[in-house]
């Protein structure tokens, strides 16, 4: 069926004609409820109830969903749906199961989340039931590690870069919007309010700060070390009680693991800045996703697999592991500091900004959050420990 944009109308008839789909859902279509939840920039999320069962059905559109005149390639879904197929095995169940993709409609059809809510919602409602992070640092761990030259034969890693290297038009998005965007003046950068500008202005001269950012957008583009999800915000989870999964992986493309890290702990910072009375929550999740990510990913890296450290005794692979570890620590304070900065001051900024009570309050949280993301850019490079990466924060 060539590509058109579903409707609710348009998807009930799609899914009748999808005998598995439907019998997912139960009883008659007529009886299906269908309701579109989409809140995130790019694409269409419709979540169709039957009396047997329910199906979330997302569909990409020729453009980016909040800018009809911002032209976006169909593609990513396949990019999803690949990077679903890619680590499913892996983080099970700590992502949602892909029942079909249809590659003319750009559409996935997947396991519903219910009575799931988005983690950066829960955040803001006070809700979310602590020790979340321990279940991303577990599926950032297993995901880069199935993905990863240390345990796989190069040959899989080879796949893995042919399969993701036509996602240029996202990887796009990332280079501009993280990494160049907050840094220039740009017509993509809200104005900031007015209280804000002298720090705008600082941050776009700030020559030191722009250095070290080339190095973080050089790791970005070629340390290729295992497949990303390369949208990890708090947005891209949804959780219920402690059943937490990982959503929307359109942005995946073989990257610096610390990239996925420092995006997680960036939303969370952020989270903090704007609301310091959680201070103590987000100081200990931040540590619970690195304790859970380094322990789960140095138990799955003691033994082999890969070309990589093939020749290394025990006591070798301990130390090397040691080193891959701290410059995974290290590209996470960077990128946390990217994401910090752009999800203040750049295109699509974070709702977390609404939790401040005034005009004043919000200046003060942004301000707080631009002078974080700069401190950790600049001493990304001289951490050793999590207490290291934890003292820039001063969230404690
Ligand atoms: P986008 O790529 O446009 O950001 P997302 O994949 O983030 O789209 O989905 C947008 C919204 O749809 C999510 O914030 C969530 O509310 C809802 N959603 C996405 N996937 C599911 C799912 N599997 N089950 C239930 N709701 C979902
Ligand atoms: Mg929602
Ligand atoms: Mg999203
Ligand atoms: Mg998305």
């Amino acid at each position: 069926m060539p590509y058109f944009t579903l409707d609710a109308s348009s998807l009930q008839h799609w899914l009748t004609n999808h005998a598995d789909l439907a019998s997912r859902l139960g009883g008659s279509p007529a009886d299906w409820t269908i309701r579109e939840v989409s809140d995130g920039n790019l694409n269409t999320v419709f979540l169709v109830d039957g009396s047997g069962g329910s199906l979330c059905c997302k569909q990409a559109l020729p453009h980016v969903r909040v800018v009809p005149d911002w032209p976006m390639p169909l593609e990513r879904a396949l990019y999803e749906a690949r990077y679903m197929r890619a680590t499913a095995d892996a983080v099970r169940p700590a992502a949602p199961e892909l029942y079909f993709y249809d590659d003319e409609m750009f559409l996935l059809v997947m396991e519903c989340l219910t009575p799931h809510e988005v983690l950066r919602t829960a955040l803001i409602r006070d809700e979310a039931q602590p020790g979340f992070s321990a279940v991303i640092g577990q599926y950032v761990a297993r995901s880069v590690h199935a993905t990863s030259w240390i345990s796989q034969p190069f040959e899989h890693g080879s796949k893995l870069l042919a399969d993701f290297a036509g996602n240029t038009a996202l990887t796009r998005i990332t280079v501009d919007l993280i990494l160049t965007d907050p840094f220039r003046p740009c017509s993509r950068n809200p104005s900031p309010e007015t209280g804000l500008l002298p720090d705008v202005e600082a941050l776009q001269a700030d020559k030191p700060l722009h250095r070290a950012v080339g190095s973080l957008q050089e790791r970005f583009l070629t340390a290729r070390q295992a497949l990303l999800h390369g949208d990890l915000h708090t947005g891209s989870i949804m959780l219920h009680n402690n059943d937490v999964r990982v959503i929307d992986g359109e942005f995946a493309t073989m990257g610096p693991i610390g990239f996925d890290c420092g995006l997680y702990l960036g939303n969370l910072t952020l989270h903090a800045c704007a609301a310091p009375d959680k201070n103590a929550l987000i100081t200990s999740e931040i540590t619970a996703f690195w304790n859970s990510f380094t322990t789960e990913l140095r138990t799955l890296l003691k033994t082999g697999g890969g070309d990589v450290w093939a020749l290394s005794d025990e006591t070798q692979r301990r130390d090397l592991l040691d080193n891959f570890l701290l410059d995974i620590l290290r590209d996470t304070a960077g990128f946390c500091g990217l994401e910090i900065i752009r999800r203040t001051v750049g295109f699509a900024q974070v709702a977390d900004y609404t939790l401040c009570a005034t005009p004043e309050s919000r200046t003060a949280a942004r301000r707080k959050a631009l002078q974080t993301g700069r401190a950790l850019i600049l001493k990304a490079p001289s951490l050793h420990t999590l207490e290291d990466l934890l003292s820039v924060l001063t969230l404690q």
